[in-house]
């Protein structure tokens, strides 16, 4: 290994940005808490609400329907639930439709009981198929409770882009509701809440360049809400209690500012790097598979397959070589699993791939040592093969 380590695993998380570490340190500086009634609680107050106001901001929200959380998985846990309340009164959702590709903080159906999580499936072009949601809401028994549906706005595996407001408009014609896992599309795609018609939109912290253990259920409206997961001292008007992390609040605010600026002008230089990329890694070797390459993809993502290496192998080789990639979605224990989105595509699952993912740090020069890792990665397959 040579010179310095190469991060191309922001899909997994973002690296911090300077603008989030400042307002976290600064944010640390105050001792109030935000519930108190005096100076140095108004203070703290102060800074989470001007935090709701940039996470609305990037989302294209009302400030007052953010509800701050620990991050997604908390904010998936949060509304997927049957019990919900319009104003005062009790609704009930019948049953959870989840995309096939959703992440598991999602797939896992929060509240639902098991038998009431219904798959969506995906086509072999890993997009949602709206036929196939069609037909599994119209056989919906509305008796049981309204219909929820998850659908992630970009896969985290794939970066291929959904298509939220074609799913928005089959599930408003079923009268349901839909909440869209928008963590890896925030900052990278632009987003607005009204614009797309979705009920609720989940985002988290630090895949935006924010710190770890903070993120957001963003509501349309604020007349049908979930019923608390964590109850206590009714903070968060009662949806999430306990007292908020103000620190990470702060630093989640200074990212998500920096998230809504030119996204369009960040994502071309991003795309232009990725694309560079992926040119060269077909010329290094030829039978690549990169999924996903003529859809609608995140700009910073490249999802590919290189026939004969498995994942692991080529995820340990990198991470030799000093580049730090992943294969598919980072999993607390640390394995390399099969892909259940590809095996969502229909691809046999025993073929592994691996995840590049970059941001606007990354460099034309990191871009070539990645380009020359693959070759030699790529070489030593092919030269085992033919051993074999
Ligand atoms: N949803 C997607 C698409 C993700 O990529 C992730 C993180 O990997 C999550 C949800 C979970 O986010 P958090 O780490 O904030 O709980």
């Amino acid at each position: 290994m040579s010179g310095q380590r190469i991060y191309m695993d922001w899909n997994a998380t973002a690296p911090l940005l300077p603008e989030a570490r400042e307002a976290v340190l600064s944010a640390l500086g105050h001792i109030g808490n935000p519930s108190s009634v005096h100076g140095e609680g108004r203070t703290v107050r102060a800074l989470i609400e001007s935090a709701r106001r940039d996470v609305a901001t990037l989302c294209g929200a009302q400030a007052s329907a953010v509800i701050f959380t620990s991050g997604a998985t908390e904010a998936a846990n949060l509304v997927l639930t049957p019990d919900f309340r319009m104003g005062r009164t009790p609704l009930k959702i019948g049953k959870l439709y989840v995309s096939a590709i959703e992440h598991p903080a999602v797939r896992e159906g929060g509240r639902f009981p098991r038998e009431d999580v219904c798959e969506i499936p995906v086509t072999p072009a890993g997009i949602v198929d709206c036929a196939a949601l069609e037909t599994l809401l119209q056989a919906h028994d509305r008796q049981a409770g309204l219909p929820m549906v998850a659908v992630m706005h970009a896969n985290n595996e794939t970066g291929i882009i959904q298509p939220v407001t074609e799913v928005a408009a089959i599930v408003r014609a079923h009268g349901g509701l839909l909440v869209v896992d928008a963590v890896q599309a925030a900052g990278r795609v632009p987003l607005s809440i009204e614009a797309l018609g979705v009920d609720f939109l989940i985002i988290s912290s630090h895949k935006i360049g924010g710190p770890k253990g903070a993120g957001a259920l963003v509501a349309r409206g604020e007349i049908m809400m979930p019923a608390p997961l964590i109850r206590g001292g009714g903070q968060e008007k009662g949806h999430r209690s306990g007292t908020e992390n103000v620190p990470a609040l702060a630093g989640f605010a200074a990212a998500a500012r920096a998230a809504a600026r030119n996204i369009d002008g960040r994502m071309a230089a991003v795309a232009a790097l990725r694309d560079g990329l992926e040119v060269a890694m077909q010329s290094h070797a030829p039978d690549v598979m990169i999924h996903g390459r003529g859809a609608s993809r995140l700009a910073n993502t490249s999802f590919f397959t290189l026939p004969g290496l498995k994942a692991e192998t080529g995820q340990i080789a990198f991470d030799l070589e000093g580049v730090a990639l992943s294969a598919g979605s980072a999993c607390s224990s640390g394995k390399v699993g099969q892909s259940y989105v590809l095996t969502a595509m229909g691809y046999d699952p025993r073929q592994g791939a691996l995840r590049i993912s970059i941001g606007e740090r990354t460099t034309q020069a990191e871009i070539e040592r990645c380009a020359a890792v693959f070759a030699k990665v790529a070489a030593r397959r092919r030269s085992a093969g033919q051993a074999a």
